[in-house]
């Protein structure tokens, strides 16, 4: 199939890629030349595992191109709408101008039988709205929500073995056809099984935004958990552990720590609050409010504890921070938690030193106060303090024993409990842990 990807971010990009991979002949628009110009030398425009050979091979049989004019997406059947919904500058609701522009400026090229397909993360409505204009100027074409789950970090993956996909149509023969026409698209991994939900607008716009509520909400209820373990002396490691053997709860994204951070997550529970707002039942969200205030305590909380660690101040101390994306596999510093602390210690007078492996230069880019170094070794070098932020498997690995020979004092703060307390007490060194005791 012809098919257009209109935004080629972290999942436009990775979109086209794969759905070349599937076989289809697709064209990648972005209004932003530099990243359009990466990807037409087959460059990966942000680290994300497995992108850089699938652009490699897709773009090698031809059926892959990337292009800034507007007009290039017309002749394609299928318009995958992928541009970035933010949180707006002065609220918490979604801004949507890069959505409208992107479909106003489609408009023009549709064709009878084509299908809008919006993957973008939308307040409840948009698709509705939207749907309006599509038909007002092409008749024959038709619009279709189809909300995107990938995780970065395993893009590639989710994208082509999605773990359902959710197509949100109109009623009647128009919605049926447009699901035949996804059916199409997606026939390789509905061959493998993929569950698959057809459903109304406003239940595909809200499964997306539902789904990151939930997973916020896991992340948030095991981080409240750390703090009745920091004020009795509990582990909530072991919390977590011992809760999650329960099915019915489960032990994934219960690892209690800094939370949650990135271009999703925050913006995506404060969007579904405003929107929840303006449709008159804010009350059924309320809860995402304290979910969004534990997960920023976390942050204030490593600060307060680096300030315990080096008696009372951090002004002047030299601190190692490990980790600057908001996760590991991924360059994304989107809300990230790791450089949220590491500018209030900054502003604090600690003189910081960051690394990560992937994401040095968005870091910089957004924070140029800070000092970035490549790797962890160079960054505890005479470091009164080493924070990690983000479990990068690279930062897990570290040497207890070799690092302590580098810093000034072997004192460590885990934000994520990814270490083992065990070893680096054993090294000599003071560990301490969100959630965990002294000991
Ligand atoms: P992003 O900022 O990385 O990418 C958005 C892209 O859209 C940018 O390259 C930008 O230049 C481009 N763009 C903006 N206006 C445009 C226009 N008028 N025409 C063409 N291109 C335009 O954002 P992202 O992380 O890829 O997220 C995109 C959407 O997907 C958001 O709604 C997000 O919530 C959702 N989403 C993201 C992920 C993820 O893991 N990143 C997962 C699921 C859903």
């Amino acid at each position: 199939m012809h098919i257009s990807v209109i935004g080629c971010g972290y999942l436009g990009a990775v979109h086209a890629a794969c759905m070349a991979q599937l076989g289809h002949q697709v064209t990648g628009f972005d209004v932003d030349a530099a990243k359009i110009s990466a990807l037409q030398r087959a460059e990966a425009p942000f680290f994300e595992p497995g992108l850089p050979d699938l652009l490699a091979e897709t773009m090698a049989t031809g059926r892959l191109t990337f292009s800034t004019d507007p007009a290039s997406v017309q002749g394609a059947a299928v318009h995958f709408v992928c541009v970035g919904t933010p949180q707006a500058e002065n609220s918490n609701a979604a801004d949507m101008t890069y959505v409208d522009a992107a479909v106003t400026a489609l408009l023009p090229h549709l064709a009878d039988g084509d299908l809008v397909v919006g993957k973008s993360t939308v307040p409840v409505g948009t698709a509705e709205r939207l749907a309006e204009q599509v038909t007002a100027a092409q008749p024959g074409a038709t619009l279709v929500w189809n909300p995107e789950f990938l995780r970065e970090g395993f893009a590639v993956k989710d994208t082509l073995h999605p773990d359902r996909v959710v197509y949100g149509v109109p009623e009647g023969a128009a919605g049926e056809s447009a699901a035949a026409v996804l059916d199409e698209v997606y026939a390789a991994p509905l061959s493998e099984g993929t569950p698959r939900i057809v459903t109304d607008y406003a239940t595909a716009q809200l499964v997306k935004v539902a789904a990151n509520s939930f997973l916020a909400t896991k992340i948030s209820f095991i981080n409240a958990m750390a703090e009745l373990c920091e004020a009795t002396g509990a582990d909530v490691t072991q919390l977590a552990d011992a809760i999650g053997h329960d099915a019915r709860i489960g032990r994934r994204f219960l690892n209690a720590g800094l939370g949650f951070g990135g271009g999703c997550l925050p913006k995506d529970i404060r969007a579904f609050m405003a929107r929840a707002d303006e449709l008159g039942v804010d009350q059924a969200l309320s809860f995402l409010g304290e979910v969004d205030a534990i997960n920023g305590r976390r942050r204030e909380r490593m600060v307060t504890l680096a300030e315990e660690e080096l008696g009372g101040s951090v002004k002047g101390r030299r601190i190692a921070v490990l980790g600057a994306s908001f996760k590991p596999n991924s360059d994304d510093v989107r809300d990230s938690p790791a450089l949220d602390v590491a500018t209030k210690l900054e502003e604090l007078g600690a003189q910081v030193i960051m690394t990560d492996p992937e994401a040095n230069a968005n870091a910089k880019a957004r924070r140029p106060q800070l000092a970035f170094v490549p790797s962890a070794q160079d960054a505890a070098e005479g470091a009164e303090l080493i924070l990690l932020l983000t479990e990068w498997q690279e930062f897990v690995d570290l040497d207890p024993e070799a690092l302590a020979d580098l810093v000034d004092t072997p004192r460590i703060l885990d934000g994520r409990n990814a270490l083992d307390p065990a070893a680096w007490r054993a090294a000599g060194w003071t560990y301490r842990a969100l959630g965990r005791g002294k000991h």
